[in-house]
Protein backbone atom coordinates (compact mmCIF):
# COMPACT_ATOMS: atom_id res chain seq x y z
CA UNK A 1 0.00 0.00 0.00
CA UNK A 2 1.47 3.51 -0.79
CA UNK A 3 -0.90 5.58 1.56
CA UNK A 4 0.86 8.63 2.47
CA UNK A 5 0.03 8.33 5.79
CA UNK A 6 1.95 7.02 8.30
CA UNK A 7 1.34 3.12 9.84
CA UNK A 8 0.68 4.57 13.10
CA UNK A 9 -2.27 6.77 11.83
CA UNK A 10 -3.91 3.84 10.11
CA UNK A 11 -3.05 1.39 13.09
CA UNK A 12 -5.48 4.19 15.24
CA UNK A 13 -8.68 3.55 12.14
CA UNK A 14 -8.17 -0.13 12.70
CA UNK A 15 -8.36 0.21 16.46
CA UNK A 16 -11.28 2.74 16.24
CA UNK A 17 -13.41 0.20 14.27
CA UNK A 18 -12.10 -2.23 16.74
CA UNK A 19 -14.17 -0.31 19.16
CA UNK A 20 -17.05 0.50 17.43
CA UNK A 21 -18.20 -2.82 17.37
CA UNK A 22 -21.27 -2.48 19.46
CA UNK A 23 -22.00 -0.03 16.87
CA UNK A 24 -21.88 -2.20 13.76
CA UNK A 25 -23.99 -4.35 16.25
CA UNK A 26 -26.70 -1.91 16.46
CA UNK A 27 -26.66 -0.81 13.02
CA UNK A 28 -26.93 -4.24 11.39
CA UNK A 29 -29.83 -5.20 14.08
CA UNK A 30 -32.14 -1.65 13.15
CA UNK A 31 -31.26 -2.47 9.59
CA UNK A 32 -32.73 -6.07 9.93
CA UNK A 33 -35.13 -4.69 12.31
CA UNK A 34 -37.23 -3.27 8.66
CA UNK A 35 -38.94 -5.74 7.38
CA UNK A 36 -37.72 -5.12 3.94
CA UNK A 37 -39.27 -8.36 2.24
CA UNK A 38 -38.86 -8.48 -1.32
CA UNK A 39 -41.60 -9.09 -3.42
CA UNK A 40 -43.72 -6.96 -2.03
CA UNK A 41 -40.66 -4.45 -1.33
CA UNK A 42 -42.56 -3.64 2.32
CA UNK A 43 -40.91 -0.49 4.45
CA UNK A 44 -38.48 0.23 1.62
CA UNK A 45 -38.82 3.91 2.36
CA UNK A 46 -38.53 4.46 6.32
CA UNK A 47 -35.32 1.72 5.84
CA UNK A 48 -33.34 3.97 3.49
CA UNK A 49 -34.27 7.35 5.18
CA UNK A 50 -32.85 5.52 8.81
CA UNK A 51 -29.75 5.02 6.63
CA UNK A 52 -29.98 8.52 4.96
CA UNK A 53 -30.93 9.89 8.31
CA UNK A 54 -27.81 8.59 9.40
CA UNK A 55 -25.18 9.58 6.70
CA UNK A 56 -27.06 12.90 6.34
CA UNK A 57 -25.33 13.55 10.93
CA UNK A 58 -22.78 12.89 9.39
CA UNK A 59 -21.89 15.13 6.48
CA UNK A 60 -22.89 13.26 3.81
CA UNK A 61 -25.25 14.83 0.99
CA UNK A 62 -28.37 12.46 0.65
CA UNK A 63 -30.45 12.12 -2.20
CA UNK A 64 -33.17 9.78 -2.46
CA UNK A 65 -34.64 8.28 -5.66
CA UNK A 66 -37.58 6.79 -6.22
CA UNK A 67 -37.28 4.60 -9.29
CA UNK A 68 -40.52 5.27 -10.76
CA UNK A 69 -42.37 2.80 -13.37
CA UNK A 70 -40.11 -0.07 -12.34
CA UNK A 71 -41.70 -3.81 -11.40
CA UNK A 72 -43.14 -3.30 -8.33
CA UNK A 73 -43.08 0.36 -7.86
CA UNK A 74 -46.37 1.51 -7.07
CA UNK A 75 -47.21 4.35 -4.03
CA UNK A 76 -48.23 1.47 -1.68
CA UNK A 77 -44.66 -0.37 -2.40
CA UNK A 78 -42.59 3.15 -3.78
CA UNK A 79 -39.06 1.92 -4.57
CA UNK A 80 -37.17 4.05 -3.10
CA UNK A 81 -33.42 4.35 -3.13
CA UNK A 82 -30.56 6.26 -1.35
CA UNK A 83 -27.11 7.70 -2.09
CA UNK A 84 -24.82 9.14 0.14
CA UNK A 85 -21.80 11.25 -1.08
CA UNK A 86 -19.06 12.90 0.95
CA UNK A 87 -16.71 14.93 -0.47
CA UNK A 88 -13.02 14.56 -0.27
CA UNK A 89 -10.16 16.98 0.46
CA UNK A 90 -8.83 17.48 -3.04
CA UNK A 91 -9.33 15.25 -6.08
CA UNK A 92 -9.09 12.05 -5.68
CA UNK A 93 -11.06 9.24 -7.24
CA UNK A 94 -14.51 8.23 -5.51
CA UNK A 95 -15.63 5.16 -4.13
CA UNK A 96 -18.88 3.64 -3.69
CA UNK A 97 -20.27 1.21 -1.22
CA UNK A 98 -23.42 -0.25 -2.48
CA UNK A 99 -25.82 -2.43 -0.67
CA UNK A 100 -28.91 -4.02 -1.44
CA UNK A 101 -31.75 -2.91 1.44
CA UNK A 102 -33.91 -5.45 -0.14
CA UNK A 103 -34.43 -9.15 1.63
CA UNK A 104 -36.47 -12.18 0.57
CA UNK A 105 -39.22 -13.89 1.85
CA UNK A 106 -38.75 -15.96 5.08
CA UNK A 107 -39.59 -19.21 4.32
CA UNK A 108 -40.17 -21.93 6.92
CA UNK A 109 -38.23 -23.63 9.15
CA UNK A 110 -37.02 -20.58 11.71
CA UNK A 111 -36.39 -20.91 15.42
CA UNK A 112 -35.46 -17.13 15.46
CA UNK A 113 -37.85 -14.51 15.07
CA UNK A 114 -36.83 -13.18 11.87
CA UNK A 115 -36.72 -9.79 12.57
CA UNK A 116 -36.10 -9.27 15.69
CA UNK A 117 -32.46 -9.45 15.21
CA UNK A 118 -31.21 -11.43 18.22
CA UNK A 119 -27.43 -11.82 19.25
CA UNK A 120 -26.12 -14.85 20.21
CA UNK A 121 -22.68 -16.13 20.57
CA UNK A 122 -21.41 -13.56 18.49
CA UNK A 123 -23.93 -14.00 15.95
CA UNK A 124 -26.84 -11.86 14.51
CA UNK A 125 -29.87 -13.25 13.64
CA UNK A 126 -32.12 -12.23 10.77
CA UNK A 127 -33.51 -12.45 7.83
CA UNK A 128 -30.70 -10.29 5.97
CA UNK A 129 -28.09 -10.21 8.52
CA UNK A 130 -25.22 -11.87 5.99
CA UNK A 131 -27.24 -10.98 2.39
CA UNK A 132 -26.86 -7.99 3.18
CA UNK A 133 -27.78 -5.83 6.17
CA UNK A 134 -25.00 -7.19 7.76
CA UNK A 135 -22.10 -6.02 5.23
CA UNK A 136 -23.45 -2.75 4.78
CA UNK A 137 -23.57 -2.02 8.36
CA UNK A 138 -19.75 -3.07 7.71
CA UNK A 139 -19.01 -0.50 5.64
CA UNK A 140 -20.63 2.47 6.92
CA UNK A 141 -19.07 1.96 10.35
CA UNK A 142 -15.78 1.88 8.37
CA UNK A 143 -16.42 4.84 6.31
CA UNK A 144 -17.73 6.41 9.48
CA UNK A 145 -14.61 6.09 11.16
CA UNK A 146 -12.26 6.93 8.35
CA UNK A 147 -13.85 10.49 7.95
CA UNK A 148 -13.54 10.61 12.31
CA UNK A 149 -9.93 9.79 11.82
CA UNK A 150 -8.77 13.19 10.54
CA UNK A 151 -6.97 11.35 7.62
CA UNK A 152 -6.93 13.64 4.88
CA UNK A 153 -8.66 11.90 2.37
CA UNK A 154 -8.58 13.23 -1.42
CA UNK A 155 -11.74 11.20 -3.08
CA UNK A 156 -15.14 10.89 -2.41
CA UNK A 157 -16.72 8.32 -0.61
CA UNK A 158 -20.08 7.40 -1.20
CA UNK A 159 -22.64 5.10 0.55
CA UNK A 160 -25.88 3.61 -0.74
CA UNK A 161 -28.68 1.84 0.08
CA UNK A 162 -30.75 0.35 -2.81
CA UNK A 163 -33.85 -2.45 -3.44
CA UNK A 164 -34.88 -4.77 -5.66
CA UNK A 165 -32.01 -6.62 -5.93
CA UNK A 166 -33.29 -9.89 -4.95
CA UNK A 167 -35.76 -9.66 -8.13
CA UNK A 168 -32.96 -8.47 -10.66
CA UNK A 169 -32.33 -4.59 -9.43
CA UNK A 170 -34.19 -3.06 -12.20
CA UNK A 171 -35.76 -0.40 -9.50
CA UNK A 172 -32.21 -0.27 -8.18
CA UNK A 173 -28.90 -0.53 -9.06
CA UNK A 174 -30.08 -0.95 -12.87
CA UNK A 175 -32.36 2.36 -12.46
CA UNK A 176 -29.72 4.13 -10.89
CA UNK A 177 -26.70 3.45 -13.42
CA UNK A 178 -29.35 4.57 -15.98
CA UNK A 179 -29.26 7.55 -14.85
CA UNK A 180 -25.44 8.01 -14.18
CA UNK A 181 -24.99 7.49 -10.58
CA UNK A 182 -22.79 4.50 -11.34
CA UNK A 183 -20.36 5.77 -13.68
CA UNK A 184 -17.02 8.02 -14.06
CA UNK A 185 -16.83 10.80 -13.66
CA UNK A 186 -18.72 10.19 -10.53
CA UNK A 187 -17.78 6.79 -9.08
CA UNK A 188 -14.10 5.50 -9.87
CA UNK A 189 -14.86 2.19 -7.38
CA UNK A 190 -17.66 0.35 -6.47
CA UNK A 191 -17.73 -2.43 -3.75
CA UNK A 192 -20.74 -4.52 -2.74
CA UNK A 193 -20.89 -5.97 0.86
CA UNK A 194 -22.35 -8.82 -0.31
CA UNK A 195 -21.43 -12.37 1.95
CA UNK A 196 -19.17 -14.05 -0.23
CA UNK A 197 -16.42 -14.31 3.17
CA UNK A 198 -13.96 -12.19 4.73
CA UNK A 199 -10.94 -13.66 2.96
CA UNK A 200 -12.46 -13.46 -0.53
CA UNK A 201 -12.86 -10.63 -3.15
CA UNK A 202 -15.80 -11.82 -5.47
CA UNK A 203 -14.71 -10.53 -9.11
CA UNK A 204 -17.77 -11.31 -11.13
CA UNK A 205 -21.17 -13.98 -11.89
CA UNK A 206 -22.14 -15.92 -14.59
CA UNK A 207 -24.68 -15.17 -16.83
CA UNK A 208 -28.18 -16.12 -16.93
CA UNK A 209 -30.94 -17.31 -19.04
CA UNK A 210 -34.90 -17.87 -17.68
CA UNK A 211 -37.39 -18.95 -20.26
CA UNK A 212 -40.81 -20.77 -20.39
CA UNK A 213 -41.12 -23.20 -22.44
CA UNK A 214 -44.64 -24.70 -23.49
CA UNK A 215 -46.05 -27.46 -25.15
CA UNK A 216 -48.96 -27.70 -27.38
CA UNK A 217 -51.51 -30.83 -27.52
CA UNK A 218 -55.61 -31.15 -27.39
CA UNK A 219 -57.99 -31.27 -25.18
CA UNK A 220 -60.40 -35.03 -24.83
CA UNK A 221 -61.91 -37.45 -22.76
CA UNK A 222 -59.22 -38.95 -20.51
CA UNK A 223 -60.90 -42.16 -20.68
CA UNK A 224 -59.76 -41.95 -24.63
CA UNK A 225 -56.24 -40.42 -24.56
CA UNK A 226 -55.93 -41.34 -28.21
CA UNK A 227 -58.53 -38.97 -29.69
CA UNK A 228 -56.41 -36.16 -28.00
CA UNK A 229 -52.89 -34.88 -28.44
CA UNK A 230 -51.09 -34.78 -24.40
CA UNK A 231 -49.11 -31.75 -24.27
CA UNK A 232 -47.20 -33.40 -20.80
CA UNK A 233 -46.29 -36.27 -23.37
CA UNK A 234 -44.65 -33.68 -25.54
CA UNK A 235 -42.90 -32.08 -22.74
CA UNK A 236 -41.52 -35.95 -21.52
CA UNK A 237 -39.65 -35.86 -25.13
CA UNK A 238 -38.59 -32.61 -24.27
CA UNK A 239 -36.96 -33.67 -21.31
CA UNK A 240 -35.69 -36.86 -22.96
CA UNK A 241 -33.49 -34.71 -25.34
CA UNK A 242 -32.14 -32.71 -22.04
CA UNK A 243 -31.03 -36.06 -20.60
CA UNK A 244 -29.43 -37.24 -23.65
CA UNK A 245 -27.75 -34.26 -25.35
CA UNK A 246 -27.87 -30.83 -23.60
CA UNK A 247 -26.90 -32.22 -20.11
CA UNK A 248 -24.34 -34.26 -21.52
CA UNK A 249 -23.37 -31.01 -23.67
CA UNK A 250 -23.35 -28.58 -20.64
CA UNK A 251 -20.85 -31.04 -18.36
CA UNK A 252 -18.06 -30.84 -21.07
CA UNK A 253 -17.80 -26.82 -20.42
CA UNK A 254 -15.86 -25.24 -17.90
CA UNK A 255 -15.23 -21.54 -16.97
CA UNK A 256 -11.48 -19.96 -16.68
CA UNK A 257 -13.90 -17.68 -14.31
CA UNK A 258 -13.03 -18.88 -10.76
CA UNK A 259 -16.57 -19.66 -10.22
CA UNK A 260 -17.25 -21.18 -6.58
CA UNK A 261 -18.04 -23.87 -5.55
CA UNK A 262 -16.66 -25.96 -7.90
CA UNK A 263 -19.57 -27.34 -9.71
CA UNK A 264 -20.79 -24.11 -10.81
CA UNK A 265 -17.49 -23.40 -13.09
CA UNK A 266 -19.68 -25.35 -15.39
CA UNK A 267 -22.35 -24.50 -17.72
CA UNK A 268 -25.90 -25.42 -15.58
CA UNK A 269 -29.49 -26.12 -16.05
CA UNK A 270 -32.05 -25.92 -13.39
CA UNK A 271 -35.85 -27.13 -13.92
CA UNK A 272 -37.54 -24.81 -11.74
CA UNK A 273 -40.87 -25.67 -12.52
CA UNK A 274 -43.64 -27.81 -14.81
CA UNK A 275 -47.02 -27.63 -14.78
CA UNK A 276 -49.15 -29.61 -17.27
CA UNK A 277 -52.92 -30.50 -17.36
CA UNK A 278 -55.55 -29.11 -15.12
CA UNK A 279 -54.65 -26.70 -12.32
CA UNK A 280 -53.78 -27.85 -8.93
CA UNK A 281 -54.98 -26.29 -6.42
CA UNK A 282 -58.65 -27.31 -6.03
CA UNK A 283 -60.16 -29.73 -4.01
CA UNK A 284 -62.56 -32.87 -4.92
CA UNK A 285 -61.67 -34.95 -7.64
CA UNK A 286 -59.81 -33.90 -10.95
CA UNK A 287 -62.09 -34.04 -14.12
CA UNK A 288 -60.21 -36.78 -17.03
CA UNK A 289 -58.54 -34.70 -19.38
CA UNK A 290 -56.03 -34.86 -21.71
CA UNK A 291 -53.42 -32.07 -21.67
CA UNK A 292 -53.32 -29.05 -23.90
CA UNK A 293 -50.46 -27.40 -22.30
CA UNK A 294 -47.85 -28.11 -20.15
CA UNK A 295 -45.10 -25.41 -18.94
CA UNK A 296 -41.71 -25.65 -18.12
CA UNK A 297 -39.28 -22.61 -16.44
CA UNK A 298 -35.68 -23.12 -16.98
CA UNK A 299 -32.81 -21.49 -15.97
CA UNK A 300 -30.19 -21.73 -17.76
CA UNK A 301 -26.63 -20.57 -15.94
CA UNK A 302 -24.28 -19.84 -18.76
CA UNK A 303 -20.13 -19.17 -18.67
CA UNK A 304 -18.58 -16.13 -19.72
CA UNK A 305 -17.23 -18.01 -22.41
CA UNK A 306 -20.81 -18.91 -23.73
CA UNK A 307 -22.75 -16.63 -25.73
CA UNK A 308 -26.13 -16.04 -24.73
CA UNK A 309 -27.54 -16.10 -28.25
CA UNK A 310 -25.88 -18.97 -28.46
CA UNK A 311 -27.33 -20.26 -25.32
CA UNK A 312 -30.43 -19.61 -26.46
CA UNK A 313 -30.26 -21.19 -29.72
CA UNK A 314 -28.74 -24.36 -28.61
CA UNK A 315 -32.73 -24.92 -27.02
CA UNK A 316 -34.46 -23.92 -29.23
CA UNK A 317 -32.64 -26.15 -31.85
CA UNK A 318 -32.95 -29.03 -29.82
CA UNK A 319 -36.89 -28.09 -29.84
CA UNK A 320 -36.88 -28.03 -33.88
CA UNK A 321 -35.38 -31.36 -33.61
CA UNK A 322 -37.84 -32.83 -31.28
CA UNK A 323 -40.36 -31.49 -34.26
CA UNK A 324 -38.85 -33.40 -37.07
CA UNK A 325 -38.68 -36.94 -34.75
CA UNK A 326 -42.34 -36.52 -32.89
CA UNK A 327 -45.47 -35.94 -35.32
CA UNK A 328 -47.50 -33.36 -34.01
CA UNK A 329 -45.22 -31.55 -31.55
CA UNK A 330 -45.43 -27.63 -31.07
CA UNK A 331 -44.33 -25.77 -29.03
CA UNK A 332 -43.70 -22.16 -27.84
CA UNK A 333 -40.76 -20.64 -26.28
CA UNK A 334 -41.09 -17.12 -24.16
CA UNK A 335 -37.73 -15.41 -22.89
CA UNK A 336 -38.35 -14.68 -18.84
CA UNK A 337 -34.84 -12.73 -17.78
CA UNK A 338 -31.00 -12.60 -18.82
CA UNK A 339 -28.13 -11.26 -17.54
CA UNK A 340 -25.09 -11.62 -19.01
CA UNK A 341 -21.75 -12.75 -17.27
CA UNK A 342 -19.66 -9.89 -15.90
CA UNK A 343 -16.12 -10.12 -14.32
CA UNK A 344 -13.73 -7.32 -13.17
CA UNK A 345 -10.09 -6.94 -13.54
CA UNK A 346 -8.65 -9.09 -11.01
CA UNK A 347 -5.63 -6.62 -11.45
CA UNK A 348 -7.29 -3.49 -11.39
CA UNK A 349 -7.00 -0.97 -8.63
CA UNK A 350 -10.57 -2.13 -6.42
CA UNK A 351 -9.55 -5.80 -6.60
CA UNK A 352 -6.20 -4.95 -5.39
CA UNK A 353 -6.67 -3.11 -2.84
CA UNK A 354 -9.32 -5.36 -1.60
CA UNK A 355 -6.63 -8.41 -2.30
CA UNK A 356 -3.38 -6.79 -0.10
CA UNK A 357 -5.90 -5.18 3.13
CA UNK A 358 -7.13 -9.10 3.42
CA UNK A 359 -3.33 -9.99 3.00
CA UNK A 360 -2.70 -7.35 5.15
CA UNK A 361 -4.93 -7.78 8.29
CA UNK A 362 -5.87 -11.62 7.90
CA UNK A 363 -1.91 -12.93 7.62
CA UNK A 364 -2.98 -15.27 4.56
CA UNK A 365 -3.65 -15.45 0.97
CA UNK A 366 -6.95 -13.98 -0.43
CA UNK A 367 -9.10 -15.44 -2.35
CA UNK A 368 -10.56 -14.33 -5.76
CA UNK A 369 -13.87 -16.11 -6.67
CA UNK A 370 -16.90 -15.84 -8.72
CA UNK A 371 -20.10 -16.23 -8.02
CA UNK A 372 -22.45 -19.10 -9.04
CA UNK A 373 -25.63 -16.33 -9.27
CA UNK A 374 -25.90 -13.09 -10.40
CA UNK A 375 -25.96 -9.92 -7.87
CA UNK A 376 -26.07 -5.88 -8.94
CA UNK A 377 -22.32 -6.50 -10.40
CA UNK A 378 -23.76 -6.64 -13.83
CA UNK A 379 -25.44 -2.80 -13.91
CA UNK A 380 -22.73 -1.52 -12.91
CA UNK A 381 -21.16 -3.40 -15.47
CA UNK A 382 -22.79 -3.01 -18.24
CA UNK A 383 -25.19 -0.13 -17.72
CA UNK A 384 -22.42 2.05 -16.07
CA UNK A 385 -19.87 0.97 -17.93
CA UNK A 386 -17.82 0.70 -14.90
CA UNK A 387 -15.26 -2.22 -14.80
CA UNK A 388 -14.35 -1.43 -11.16
CA UNK A 389 -16.83 -3.16 -9.51
CA UNK A 390 -16.43 -5.83 -7.09
CA UNK A 391 -18.38 -7.52 -3.98
CA UNK A 392 -16.42 -8.27 -0.57
CA UNK A 393 -18.21 -8.51 2.58
CA UNK A 394 -18.14 -10.52 5.48
CA UNK A 395 -20.52 -13.48 6.15
CA UNK A 396 -21.15 -16.80 4.10
CA UNK A 397 -23.26 -16.85 1.63
CA UNK A 398 -24.63 -20.54 2.04
CA UNK A 399 -26.94 -19.21 5.17
CA UNK A 400 -28.53 -16.58 2.82
CA UNK A 401 -31.94 -16.91 2.06
CA UNK A 402 -31.95 -20.02 4.56
CA UNK A 403 -33.78 -20.18 7.70
CA UNK A 404 -32.12 -18.54 10.79
CA UNK A 405 -30.11 -16.96 8.53
CA UNK A 406 -27.18 -15.00 10.87
CA UNK A 407 -23.81 -12.96 10.45
CA UNK A 408 -20.75 -13.03 12.74
CA UNK A 409 -19.73 -9.84 14.61
CA UNK A 410 -15.89 -10.86 14.70
CA UNK A 411 -16.19 -11.53 11.02
CA UNK A 412 -18.20 -7.60 10.45
CA UNK A 413 -15.72 -6.07 12.18
CA UNK A 414 -13.06 -8.00 10.66
CA UNK A 415 -14.25 -7.02 7.22
CA UNK A 416 -14.86 -3.30 8.25
CA UNK A 417 -11.42 -3.27 8.90
CA UNK A 418 -10.55 -4.38 5.61
CA UNK A 419 -12.66 -2.09 4.04
CA UNK A 420 -10.82 1.07 5.84
CA UNK A 421 -7.97 -0.06 4.28
CA UNK A 422 -8.49 -0.54 1.11
CA UNK A 423 -10.74 2.53 0.93
CA UNK A 424 -7.26 4.54 1.99
CA UNK A 425 -5.62 2.89 -0.40
CA UNK A 426 -8.04 3.52 -3.81
CA UNK A 427 -8.35 7.26 -2.75
CA UNK A 428 -4.64 7.72 -2.17
CA UNK A 429 -3.84 5.41 -5.29
CA UNK A 430 -5.46 8.32 -8.03
CA UNK A 431 -4.33 11.73 -5.94
CA UNK A 432 -1.61 11.98 -8.71
CA UNK A 433 -4.09 12.13 -11.33
ZN1 LIG B 1 -27.55 -10.11 -1.57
Amino acid sequence: MNAPFAPSKIESVLREIEAREDQIVALTQDLIRFPTINPPGDAYRPCAEYLGNRLAKRGFQVEYVRAEGTPGDTDAYPRINVIARHEGSGKGPCVHFNGHLDVVQTGAGWTEDPFAANVRDGRIYGRGACDMKGGLASAVIAVEALLDSGLKLPGAIEISGTVDEESGGFGGVAYLAERGWFSKPRVDHVIIPEPLSVDRVCIGHRGVWWAEIETHGRIAHGSMPFLGDSAIRHMSAVLGKFESELYPALATRYSKMPVVPEGAKQSTLNINSIHGGEREGFSGLPSPCVADSCRMVIDRRFLIEESLPVVKSEVKNLLDRISTERPEFRYSIRDMFSVEPTMADRNGPVTTALVSAIERLLGKPAGIICSPGTYDQKHVDRIGRLKECVAYGPGIVDLAHQPNEWVGIADMVEAAKIMAVATIDLLTRGHSR
